[in-house]
């Protein structure tokens, strides 16, 4: 446990019918009562108590106290809630009175979850569920932030781990006791529990969902020849029921990015008309890159007018279940039933575009029952698969080969336990663990 006791606002900035200040460390019980002249409250038992400024005995608020005893809260240090009114006066007057008293500091940013990981109430896993959630904006982001924060991907992997020490200690036994006569079933044993974990590795890799597609939702390209309707239909999506979440730039200087909440899954429209019309060198260098980002996106939609006909390498660009549009079918009718019609400018055929869209976005989101896994635990689950079929393949219909090379055989599956144990944060994670909880924010 840490020795100084931290404190911070929890809630957003900002005046607020409550303000939560949270304060957590071995110091946390003795701060409430020097300030509060009653006795401290039952732990998880919401009280009623005066706070006061210990020096001038002047009354700063009437709060709603909460405590928690040690290894029974967030942070698993004692911890009190103290829940303020939230005006600027009262929160600068009772973090005033906590800055001067000895022992306690501000907290550090992503601090009170800091402690909760090294105190074992969270493995890694669960804290970049906990920052997912916190940045939530949709129904599906929240889902998959849940999903990680429940604790499952760290479960299966412990799970694993353990089973994997099995067979690594009968495989260093043989090694301890490689002067005696090992039986022949102890490498068989420990060669089962290791295979058995790589077939579970295998086969929850191949059914997993990735959940940055929830986290991030689908991107998006809208494609066509200037002066199609590009931006109009942009505009038409943003007013309808779809809610523009944010405008903002893109990740190049010059992509135009729209994001939207489409029945609850979040979608990232990228004009590239902006790509295109902003390139200042030479307008082959905006194509190009337009194509780029089209080739990435998860969807295309390419937007025909009566006045503006899909160039060639436009349409070169569309894959199977991309959408096409004719638009200005105000001026002029649909030439061709595989496009769909619409009228940007009035809105016609505008509902059948979203209703396509919520189609494809809904085919996409995973059964409840899925696993969901980010990059990073793909990339540490694969690389613990590679090591497991290594020593499946030393193991291979002959014992003799490890009989042979034990020390190979149990390093092979260190490796692959150092992988998994990487996705819990309970080995070699020293640097990850800065990019994670920097992240986080005051407060959390
Ligand atoms: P972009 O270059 O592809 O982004 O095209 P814009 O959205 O800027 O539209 C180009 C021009 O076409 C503008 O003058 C729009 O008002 C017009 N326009 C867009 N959609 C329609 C439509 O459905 N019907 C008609 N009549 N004009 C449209």
């Amino acid at each position: 446990m840490a020795g100084d006791t931290i404190f911070a606002v929890s809630t957003p900035p900002g005046v607020g019918g409550v303000a939560v200040v949270r304060v957590s460390g071995p110091d946390a019980d003795a701060t409430l009562t020097a300030m509060t002249d009653a006795p401290l409250p039952e732990a998880r038992r919401a009280s009623l108590r005066l706070l006061c400024d210990p020096h001038s005995g002047e009354t700063l608020d009437h709060p709603l106290v909460l405590r928690f005893i040690a290894g029974e809260s967030f942070t698993g240090e004692p911890v009190v809630e103290l829940h303020l009114h939230g005006g600027r006066a009262v929160l600068a007057s009772v973090l005033h009175v906590l800055g001067r008293r000895d022992g306690l500091r501000l907290a550090e940013p992503g601090e009170f979850t800091r402690r909760a990981f090294d105190n074992g109430r969270l493995d890694l896993s669960q804290v970049e569920g906990l920052a997912d959630l916190i940045a939530a904006e949709t129904a599906s982001q929240q889902r998959a932030a849940l999903h990680q924060y429940s604790g499952v991907i760290g479960e299966r992997c412990r799970a694993w781990s353990t089973q994997m020490t099995r067979g690594l200690a009968l495989l260093e036994a043989t090694i301890d006791f490689a002067d005696e006569e090992i039986p022949v079933e102890t490498w068989q044993i420990a060669t089962d529990e290791i295979v058995a974990v790589r077939d579970a590795i295998r086969s929850d890799l191949a059914s997993a969902h990735p959940a940055e597609r929830m986290r991030d939702g689908w991107r998006v390209a809208i494609l066509g020849a200037p002066n199609a309707g590009k931006s109009t239909l942009i505009n038409a999506l943003a007013r309808r029921d779809v809610a523009i979440v944010s405008d903002i730039p893109g990740t190049t200087r010059d992509s135009i990015e729209v994001h939207l909440d489409l029945g609850g899954y979040p979608v990232t429209l990228i004009d590239t008309a902006g790509i295109r019309e902003s390139a200042d060198t030479v307008e082959r260098i905006g194509i190009e890159r337009a194509g780029r980002m089209a080739a990435k996106a998860d969807l295309r939609i390419a937007v025909a007018a009566p006045d503006a006909a899909l160039e060639a390498d436009v349409s070169a660009l569309l894959r199977e279940g991309d959408l096409r549009l004719w638009n200005k079918v105000d001026l002029h009718p649909l030439p061709d039933a595989s496009m769909l019609p619409l009228s940007a400018k009035t809105g016609d055929g505008i509902d059948a575009v979203i209703a396509r869209l919520r189609e494809t976005v809904d085919s996409a989101e995973p059964p409840a029952d899925a696993l969901l896994l980010q990059q990073r635990h793909r990339a540490a689950m694969a690389e613990a698969l590679r090591a497991l079929d290594a020593y499946a393949e030393l193991a291979s219909d002959d014992p003799d080969r490890i009989q042979a090379a034990p020390e190979l055989a149990a390093q092979i599956v260190r490796e692959a336990w150092e992988a998994l144990g990487r996705i819990t944060g309970e080995r070699g994670i020293d640097r990850l663990l800065d990019v994670i909880f920097s992240e986080f924010c005051l407060g959390k």
